[in-house]
């Protein structure tokens, strides 16, 4: 039977091991069978660049992604708010379809909004300035510009900081503004919203809508969404 699934939030670093694993063995033994393979963002934890992707833990990422996409499933993948500059050489080493943030399909019977999720968590205004000036054309041409090991240095200098901001934050200011996530449906005339970025995986009722959330992938948790004869639903790849 046909079936979508979707993930985000993976993370994917050569330090990580184990979530690693537990990716590899997604793309290998679950998600063959389906029809379509969503990835809603931040399937890395960093991308610097595509001059990153000979890095040996790239390439067998890219190897993996691209044995799922030649065997005939369907790879979309978005940006998140850690990997939007992985670029046209990504997509076309992986075999996958470039979808951008916010973009709609036509999933279990309904038309469904998907996106990685950070631009509706409008609260924190420090991180959406940021996220402005990041997605710029001129930023990221002047960014990449920069030779890959300075990129990665401000990157993980980057990483360090949000961290910190993150710990002084209170949750509700990180989490999908419910308001924002009704206005961004309407706008796309859908019923539906699928997004990751916060790392709370769940269901959630809007006004007349519904809003799933994939959840961040580690180990002893790998949560990803199935959507299968006109039903939604949640599996765990860790177990
Ligand atoms: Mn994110």
């Amino acid at each position: 039977m046909d079936s979508a699934l979707f993930i985000s939030d993976i993370h994917l670093s050569k330090d990580e091991g184990e979530t690693a694993g537990l990716f590899f063995d997604f793309l290998e033994m679950r998600a063959p069978s389906a029809h379509s393979l969503y990835i809603l963002g931040d399937l890395f934890d960093a991308w610097a660049g595509d001059d990153d992707l000979s890095d040996p833990f790239n390439e067998q990422v890219i190897a993996a992604l691209r044995r799922l996409s030649d065997s005939g499933v369907a790879l979309s993948i978005m940006h998140g708010n850690r990997d939007f500059l992985m670029g046209q050489r990504f997509f076309e080493a992986a075999g996958a379809i470039f979808i951008p943030d916010p973009h709609v399909i036509e999933i279990c019977g309904k038309k469904t909004l998907l996106t990685h999720g950070d631009a509706l968590c409008i609260a924190d205004t420090e991180y959406q300035s940021f996220r402005k000036m990041v997605r710029q054309p001129s930023w990221q041409s002047e960014f990449l510009a920069m030779p890959l090991s300075r990129r990665k240095e401000i990157i993980s200098g980057l990483r360090a900081q949000s961290e910190q901001m993150k710990r002084e934050k209170e949750g509700e200011i990180m989490d999908v503004d419910s308001a924002a996530a009704e206005s961004l449906l309407k706008e796309c005339g859908c019923s539906r919203m699928i997004h990751g970025h916060t790392h709370k995986p769940g269901r959630h009722e809007l006004s007349g809508a519904e809003r799933w959330v994939t959840g961040d992938w580690h180990p002893g948790r790998a949560i990803f969404l199935i959507c299968e004869a006109g039903e939604i639903s949640f599996l765990d790849a860790s177990k």
